[in-house]
């Protein structure tokens, strides 16, 4: 097994004895983005000198005593969305108008994967200000599937996905506001995990829709994901949305089995648009749950049919909101004529991409007099009815399960003609941010022909990651999807 193949666990304990160094990894993993990444794209820029000279300060701290106990991360290469800010480095949201923007910060998570001895690897593709699910969104190109190059990656942290998917990265980050970690964990056949709405701060995460917006980890097994959690978590006095809640140590809770859990299978999830092969892999894994001892309930959720008009309308008006920023005069791309209403516009016009403009245009209507009362304050309602829901439901069990998306991974282009039919691939992940629940997607199968991964999610309470997490590793230790890699990027 090449070094790049290994996943953050089982790296850490190789580096902790001495068997690799962080250079030799972190050069494995510049080697695979060398090979592949012209034709995956999950890059939008590699920082190969600084991440070898991080990687030989890990080395030196290994060298002279330094621990994984005090330092989770030390020497492992972890790369992150372009939309969470890196000191010096390039932060372009996939955007045209943040094309040269630099950070002049790191964000909250940044500094503490640095703090933990993380290396630092690059930038991740993603759709444009992470509105999609296809990362074709992106100003600067598509990110592929790394099962199937004719195929998207999931969005909008497709970049993030498709890296670790691929093995080009031992860990990434992502951001999840309607489904954005999940989807794409999905559909490339990794973990990602969106963590309670208030659990990691969101100080230097670029705003898309601030009630919804969390950051959270795509890694190759759910073990990792539980050790990156721990690392990104807790309360930011530079986030006032953050919690101060303990953070409990999310690996040594992994263990033990699933007697006594109780597990809903919401009757609303499983109709509908779902493909017939992801509806099988779901059902196969709603029986293994059941074997590993834990207690299958029905539940309902039923304003369910309501959350995707729901979610359409609060985030584009919070988009509507967020982006008005971005007018040539503060950050990135400014196009001069005339007087500032015309440079405005011209900056807005030639910086933003369609997407993007189709959100602020439906935000802004949304959001405007005479129409408020209609839509925003209607949703808003609905949002709390549907937080009821969860609530309710989560009185009877400790976790529920559902497909994460309605189908494999589909074609470049197949979708984006059809706004509707993108936003209906968010059919299953959107309510759990409506709600500020947890959420997690484990891989749980794979079609027959193309071989493509379906992913198994898993809702939990607030602050309940901890149950999650041991629901999926309980899941993903007794089934062989996590063994299964992309066979082109292996060979
Ligand atoms: N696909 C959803 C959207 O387009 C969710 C995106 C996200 O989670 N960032 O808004």
């Amino acid at each position: 097994m090449k070094l790049n193949e290994l996943a953050l666990a089982e790296l850490t304990e190789k580096l902790a004895r001495r068997e690799v160094s962080s250079r030799e990894v972190t050069q494995a993993c510049l080697d695979q983005i060398r090979r592949l990444d012209d034709r995956l794209r999950a890059f939008l820029h590699v920082n190969a000198e600084d991440a070898l000279a991080q990687a030989d300060a890990a080395d030196r701290a290994l060298a002279t005593g330094a621990t994984h106990a005090q330092q989770p991360l030390l020497g492992v290469p972890v790369a992150l969305k372009d939309i969470i800010a890196v000191k010096g480095q390039p932060l372009t949201c996939a955007s045209k108008i943040l094309g040269n923007f630099v950070s002049p910060y790191d964000a909250t998570v940044t500094e503490k994967l640095r703090a933990a001895g993380a290396v630092l690897l690059g930038r991740l593709n993603l759709d444009e200000f992470a509105m999609g699910s296809s990362t074709e969104n992106s100003a600067f190109g598509a990110t592929r599937n790394p099962w199937d190059l004719t195929r998207i990656p999931g969005g909008s942290s497709g970049g993030s996905a498709a890296a670790v998917a691929a093995h080009e990265i031992i860990a990434a980050l992502g951001s999840d506001t309607g489904g954005s970690v999940r989807q794409p964990a999905a559909l490339c056949g990794c973990v990602g995990l969106k963590p309670t709405y208030g659990r990691v701060s969101r100080y230097g995460l670029v705003a898309f829709a601030s009630s919804l917006d969390q950051i959270g980890p795509l890694t190759k097994t759910v073990r990792d994901a539980a050790v990156l959690l721990r690392v990104i978590a807790g309360h930011d006095p530079r986030d006032a949305t953050s919690v101060p809640e303990p953070v409990p140590d999310y690996a040594a809770a992994l263990e033990g089995d699933l007697r006594g859990l109780r597990i809903g299978l919401a009757r609303e999830y499983m109709v509908g648009g779902l493909d017939a092969e992801v509806k099988a892999a779901v059902d196969a894994a709603v029986a293994h749950l059941a074997k590993l001892g834990a207690e299958i309930v029905e539940v309902s959720l039923q304003h369910t049919e309501f959350a995707v008009a729901t979610y359409y309308i609060i985030a584009t008006a919070e988009a509507s909101a967020n982006l008005a920023r971005f007018d040539g005069v503060r950050y990135g791309l400014r196009v001069e004529g005339g007087d500032p209403t015309e440079m405005y516009c011209r900056t807005r016009g030639a910086g933003f991409g369609p997407e993007v403009k189709r959100r602020i245009i439906l935000g802004t209507y949304v959001l405007s007099s005479g129409y408020y009362d209609a839509y925003y304050l209607r949703a808003q309602k609905v949002r709390t009815l549907i937080r009821r829901d969860f609530l309710e439901a989560f009185q009877k069990v400790d976790a529920i399960v559902t497909p994460t998306s309605p189908t494999a991974a589909f074609r470049l282009g197949e979708k984006t003609e059809d706004p509707l039919q993108m936003y209906l691939s968010d059919i299953y992940t959107i309510s759990c941010n409506l709600a500020g629940i947890c959420g997690i997607s484990v891989p749980c199968g794979l079609t027959r022909a193309p071989r493509l991964p379906i992913g198994l999610q898993l809702l939990g309470k607030p602050f309940g990651e901890a149950t999650l997490l041991k629901i999926a590793h309980a899941y993903e230790q007794t089934t062989p999807w996590h063994r299964e890699h992309p066979p082109a990027v292996t060979a």
